[in-house]
């Protein structure tokens, strides 16, 4: 484990962290950018870069493209080697957890089964020694690690607490911060899943360069994470985004949650799996959503509709700029996001309708422990400046 002093400055700690900050959010700012950014004057960035290069946290560059203008413009990253974090994401069948640099890049992933995702104390057990298993292979590699950033598809409060979940499981409570961090001796972070996931396509994937984002997480649970004015917007008790129980079909099938018809009910890729083996009367085989053949194009046409109807929902009451679809439904091709839109068309108020650009994920199926890794990072880069 590795401690470091905070970076004691001739520079106002504040203008250090704004400037790393916008770094962290904008790889590859100029000086002059920087001091926009950080609010401050170029004199007052070009001493806070020194001191950040001098520990090893800056790389400065001119970039291939820019060669040939007559005076390229130096542009500024968060140096990769500089410190590194974790991610960890909690499911109910599986541990995932991925090691990230500073600069958002992934350096290994390992995965295990979870055994009992209720028994709380001995998945952590098994987490920490997943987590364990990863530091070792990166002992010399990295520079120092930052800590542990975990990612659980259940609402995450304001102090990192799981606060209650749709379906009753003994995680209420658990202050899973506090448990995995005793076990591993470093600091950990908590997030949601779909919140994790939002934040690491809002800042390396589909919806960079967006201020108001609504990403939606389509697999067995469906979540939504909301970037409202480029923050992660949580509500009083952590519950936003819980769009997964919105009812779409007053008649439809019970859900967990004690609704009926609910969002989750009408795209739950195990719901389209057992539908689709009645009609077939044969298994299913993995990839099905790419077979094409009408029963798989009518399930994902009805099931592309109710999330479009979902999306207009919130689109009349956010106004987002962008909604990036990830997790399973994300690879479901042009019938399923065709019919998204035409149902936004439809249901949601024309001109913010015309706005909005429904988009899959770009980060695949590692977007969660990204974002958990830099929601961490971030965290504790604020320590480290005595922010
Ligand atoms: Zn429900």
């Amino acid at each position: 484990m590795h401690h470091t002093t905070a970076i004691s400055p001739s520079v106002d700690s504040t203008i250090v962290l704004r400037v790393l900050r916008a770094l962290a959010q904008h790889p590859g700012l100029t000086r002059a950018e920087l001091a926009t950014r950080a609010d401050t004057s170029r004199p007052t960035v070009s001493a806070a870069l020194r001191m950040l290069e001098d520990r090893g946290f800056l790389e400065q560059r001119v970039e291939a493209d820019e060669r040939n203008i007559g005076r390229p413009p130096m542009r500024v990253f968060l140096a990769g080697s500089a410190a590194s974090s974790v991610g960890l994401e909690i499911t109910r069948t599986e541990l995932h957890a991925g090691m990230f640099n500073i600069a958002g890049h992934v350096l290994s992933q390992v995965r295990a089964p979870v055994h009992d995702f209720d028994d709380a104390s001995s998945l952590l057990d098994d987490a920490a020694m997943l987590v364990r298993k990863l530091l070792d292979r990166h002992l010399r590699a990295t520079a120092y690690v930052l800590g542990v950033g975990v990612a659980i598809a259940a609402p995450i409060d304001h102090e990192g607490h799981v606060v209650q979940d749709v379906s009753p499981t003994r995680w209420t409570r658990v202050n899973l911060a506090q448990e995995l961090s005793e076990r591993l001796g470093l600091p950990v972070s908590v997030e949601n899943d779909a919140n994790a996931a939002a934040l690491a396509e809002h800042r390396f994937g589909a919806g960079r360069s967006c201020t108001d984002l609504l990403y939606l997480r389509l697999s067995a649970g469906v979540g939504a994470g909301l970037i409202l004015g480029n923050r992660i917007y949580r509500g009083a008790s952590g519950i936003a985004g819980e769009i997964g129980h919105l009812t779409i079909d007053p008649r439809g099938a019970l859900c967990g949650c004690g609704g009926r018809g609910c969002l989750e009910t009408l795209t739950s890729p195990l719901v389209l799996e057992q539908q689709l083996r009645t009609v077939r009367r044969a298994p299913v085989e993995d990839g099905w959503m790419s077979d094409g053949d009408r029963h798989v194009r009518r399930l994902l046409a009805d099931a592309g509709d109710a999330v479009g109807s979902a999306i207009a929902t919130a689109i009349n009451l956010l106004d987002p700029g962008r909604v990036v679809i990830g997790g399973h439904l994300a690879e479901a091709g042009v019938v399923f996001f065709d019919a998204i839109d035409a149902a936004i068309v439809r249901d949601a108020i024309p001109s913010a309708a015309a706005r909005a650009r429904v988009v899959p994920g770009s980060l695949g199926a590692h977007a969660p422990i990204l974002g958990a890794a830099t929601a961490l990072i971030s965290r504790e880069l604020e320590v480290l400046v005595g922010g």
